[in-house]
């Protein structure tokens, strides 16, 4: 059997050029996501629950996530493009796929992957409070401290990063990246 792996570290050989040090690692990210699990868990107990993953970043953390919630519960799925570089969102956020559950008698938690500028966030927040449903919370995987440019309730937060652009467990750069089991600084030049 091939692992695909160089020298000592899990890093599969096709991006061990390009990444820095590690930042999660796979234990810690299984770990966090199990204690938000539990949490939510107690937090939402008796009340109808509807994820929002964002895609496609938070597709893992989704689908961990929801496996460590003790509840019945729904899940849909947005997909929104951020304009900008890509290392950097501008805030100025189009819907690429949109939900296809009602949200009128749910309590809506939106999954996300990480906030920088906390712009893209700030816009979902605002386009889900519209749809009246009976309220909006957020859980996030990974915020980078001191980023934010707009105010931001978040309720659940997974770890609080230095201000670095980092891929893997969902995350990308140009599309690539997202399926390493860690999460890892990028080296951009
Ligand atoms: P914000 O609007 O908070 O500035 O940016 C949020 C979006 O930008 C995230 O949903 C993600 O798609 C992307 N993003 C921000 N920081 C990073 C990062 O360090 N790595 C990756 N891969 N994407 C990031």
């Amino acid at each position: 059997m091939n692992l695909d792996n160089n020298g000592d570290s899990d890093i599969p050989s096709f991006a061990q050029n390009r990444l820095g040090s590690l930042v999660i690692d796979e234990n810690l990210l299984t770990k966090k996501i199990s204690q938000l699990g539990r949490e939510i868990t107690q937090d939402y107990l008796g009340r109808k629950i509807l994820l929002v993953g964002v895609l496609k970043g938070a597709a893992y953390f989704m689908s961990d996530i929801s496996r460590q919630i003790s509840l019945p519960l729904q899940m849909d799925y947005m997909a929104v493009a951020s304009y900008g570089t890509a290392t950097k969102s501008s805030g100025v956020v189009r819907i690429v796929k949109d939900l296809d559950l009602d949200l009128s008698d749910k309590h809506v938690l939106i999954i996300e992957d990480i906030v920088d500028s906390g712009l893209t966030l700030s816009y979902l927040q605002k386009y889900l409070y519209a749809k009246h449903p009976l309220s909006v919370e957020t859980c996030c995987l990974l915020v980078k401290t001191g980023n934010q440019k707009v105010d931001l309730d978040i309720k659940y937060i997974g770890f609080e990063i230095t201000n670095e652009f980092v891929v893997g467990y969902g995350l990308d750069y140009n599309e690539i990246y997202r399926n390493l089991k860690s999460i890892y600084k990028l080296n951009l030049d």
